[in-house]
């Protein structure tokens, strides 16, 4: 028995194409998994398929939109004849005071982060049925568990991640899918370096706050996404794991 082989499994990550998807998808790639990256941006996509090695392709998928989702799914079933690993890390921020939001920013934070991750799940269900089981991985956030002034929808939806991670994996457990939530810490990205723009201080003040004593790396994200994608974690569903240095377990 290997609790660590994915060899012939097929695996999609969202937003896998930079940031913290491309760390996960390196590490479910390390265990023998064929990858499908899925994204808006064909040149990230380009460059992140150079470090993932020959099982690996690219699927344009804005996955704001339903028939999006679908496609994903059922284009990478057609192409490697199945689906067992999803993980839903496609996301964004809108950082403003809450009176400032307008519904438009709202929907925006949401349909991206937490409707997609439900969209594409619905999707991935029928085609895990039909592989016999599957694991779906969702990205939380530090923002899953703590408040911040400028937060409200990414709030909200992470929050949500948390909450339909425990429907779903309690829905699909009798299928043998197995559905959990990463809470990444603060972690060095594209999205993040925009936030350190925009909150003053923020860099110090998570090199402060966190007992490791610095900001996480996308490569940080490879081992628990492996290890939430194989055999190792059959019995494990439902769960939020942090993977933040300490950041929420510090006062
Ligand atoms: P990045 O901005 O680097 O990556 C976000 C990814 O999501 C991009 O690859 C982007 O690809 C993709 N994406 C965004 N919108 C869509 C869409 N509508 N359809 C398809 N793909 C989309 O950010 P991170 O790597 O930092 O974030 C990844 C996840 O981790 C997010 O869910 C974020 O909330 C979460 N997170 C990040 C933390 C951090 O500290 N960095 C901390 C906690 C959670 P493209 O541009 O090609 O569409």
């Amino acid at each position: 028995m290997n609790l660590f082989d994915l060899n012939g499994k097929v695996a999609i990550v969202t937003g896998g194409n930079g940031g913290i998807g491309l760390g996960m998808a390196r590490g479910i790639a390390s265990l023998g998994a064929t990858i499908v990256i899925a994204g808006r941006n064909p040149d990230k996509a380009a460059s992140a398929l150079r470090t993932l090695g020959a099982r690996a392709s690219f699927i344009a998928a804005d996955v704001i939109k339903k028939s999006a989702c679908q496609t994903l799914i059922a284009q990478t079933e057609q192409t490697y004849g199945r689906v067992d690993i999803l993980v839903n890390n496609a996301g964004t921020s809108i950082r403003k005071m809450p009176q400032d939001f307008t519904e438009e920013d709202w929907h925006h934070v949401l349909d991206t982060n937490l409707t997609s991750a439900f969209l594409c799940a619905q999707a991935a269900y029928p085609a895990m049925g039909r592989a016999k089981g599957g694991k779906i991985i969702n990205i939380g956030s530090m923002m899953s568990l703590f408040g911040a002034p400028y937060a409200t929808p990414y709030a909200a939806s992470k929050g949500g991640i948390v909450q339909m991670t425990r429907a779903l994996a309690t829905a699909w457990a009798k299928d043998n899918i197995q559905v959990n939530a990463i809470l990444p810490g603060w972690i060095d990205t594209e999205l993040t370096q925009r936030a350190r723009q925009q909150v003053d201080g923020l860099h110090e003040n998570v090199e402060k706050r966190t007992p490791q004593g610095r900001w996480g790396t996308p490569d940080d994200m490879a081992g628990i996404a492996a290890f939430l994608s194989c055999s190792a974690s059959d019995f494990v569903t439902g769960t939020a794991i942090p993977v933040d240095g300490g950041f929420s377990v510090a006062i």
